[in-house]
């Protein structure tokens, strides 16, 4: 199996290194290869995500990132900015299933922004549309009749857009413990109003998930209220933007958190859902355990391998039950010495 790596920039080279420790110590048949992304891409080949780079991540049998943006590229044209690249990678490989799981390692209860006994009972996994939505519909700035500046976006969602983020939906329900709420606002959004009823025609072919749908301002109070409820959400891209961060939040770092993005066959790009971190790159503060993370869910969700997923998790909760804490969780542990922690629990 070939996996391209594409370290990107920041620290986004710092926790690649630990994750290909990790992977290489399983020494479970993968090969890797590795091509410059983003700032550094731009640098070495004058774009971000050239035809080299683009090349390898059709051919690998999945893409582990890490992270882009470069303050150095800020006032380049937006085609060359480092940022173009995650979404070329998008666009060009189809990756339109975006899933982050978020989870509550219970030695990181102290992190949460919930109060702990309701923070330990996350355990769930968004599942957001990427391709779609109010960000690529059409838009604009307009005068209006009086005269007055007026911008717009449009909201759109074909049904065979929903179907296949509701197929994505449902498997990983399958996958987990049968649970899936579909998120909407169908009371006020025709497009919502759609979306609700192609997921429930999808339903029929999920007989053994059980299937829920909420309106999308619930959901945010509801993840914060009682978030042991869920166990997959499946939902647009505009209000999966919103509801994954928030997520985010109420387990703890933004360091420890992996994220896939899959297309119809199941390959993905498997990253932190961090960014380059330019303020702390190059000082050995970065929390590789999100990058880590995300090898497991590359293991488990493109290459069909998920007892090494399983040990890469557990040795990462052993790493923490030992007290391994990076800068980010109040700790003074390194990015190397959090990796040898991980590799210690396997
Ligand atoms: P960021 O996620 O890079 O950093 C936010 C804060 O979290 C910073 O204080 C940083 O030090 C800290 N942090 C992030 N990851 C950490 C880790 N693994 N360990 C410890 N601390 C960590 O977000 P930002 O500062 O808004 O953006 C920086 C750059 O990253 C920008 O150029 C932005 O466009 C880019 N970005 C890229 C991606 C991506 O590659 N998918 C995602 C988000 C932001």
């Amino acid at each position: 199996m070939l996996i391209a790596l594409l370290p990107g920039d920041g620290i986004g080279p710092e926790v690649i290194a630990q994750a290909v420790r990790v992977l290489e110590a399983l020494d479970c048949g993968l090969t890797f290869e590795t091509a410059a992304v983003g700032g550094a891409a731009y640098k070495k080949a004058g774009h971000p995500l050239p035809p080299a780079t683009l090349d390898l991540a059709r051919r690998a049998d999945a893409i582990l990132f890490g992270a882009v943006g470069d303050p150095e590229c800020d006032s380049l044209e937006r085609a060359f900015r480092p940022e173009q690249a995650i979404l070329g990678l998008r666009k060009e490989l189809g990756l339109f299933a975006n899933l982050r799981p978020a989870k509550l390692f219970p030695e990181l209860a102290d992190a949460s922004a919930l109060r702990p006994e309701v923070a330990s009972q996350i355990d769930m996994v968004i599942v957001r549309e990427l391709t779609g939505d109010v960000y690529f519909g059409e838009k604009g700035m307009r005068k209006t009749a009086d005269g007055l500046r007026e911008g717009y976006d449009v909201m759109a969602y074909n049904e065979a857009e929903v179907a296949r983020i509701a197929h994505a939906g449902f498997k990983a329900a399958q996958a987990r413990r049968g649970k899936l709420c579909s998120v909407d606002k169908a009371n006020v959004l025709e497009t919502s109003q759609l979306w609700r009823d192609v997921v429930n025609e999808v339903s029929a072919d999920y007989p053994d998930v059980e299937l829920s749908h909420m309106y999308v301002d619930n959901c945010a109070m509801q993840l914060v209220r009682n978030p042991g409820q869920f166990d997959v959400i499946v939902t647009g891209n505009l209000f999966g933007d919103i509801l994954s961060d928030q997520a985010s939040m109420c387990v703890g770092s933004i360091g420890m958190l992996p994220s896939a993005s899959l297309d119809a066959a199941g390959k993905g790009l498997y990253e932190p859902i961090h960014g380059s971190a330019p303020d702390i790159a190059g000082q050995g503060k970065a929390n590789p355990l999100a990058t880590i993370l995300s090898a497991a869910m590359m293991l488990r969700y493109s290459l069909e391998m998920p007892e090494p997923a399983d040990r890469i998790e557990a040795a990462v909760a052993r790493a923490l039950a030992g007290g391994a804490r990076s800068f980010d969780l109040g700790g003074t542990v390194d990015t190397t010495a959090m990796g040898d922690a991980v590799l210690a629990g396997l």
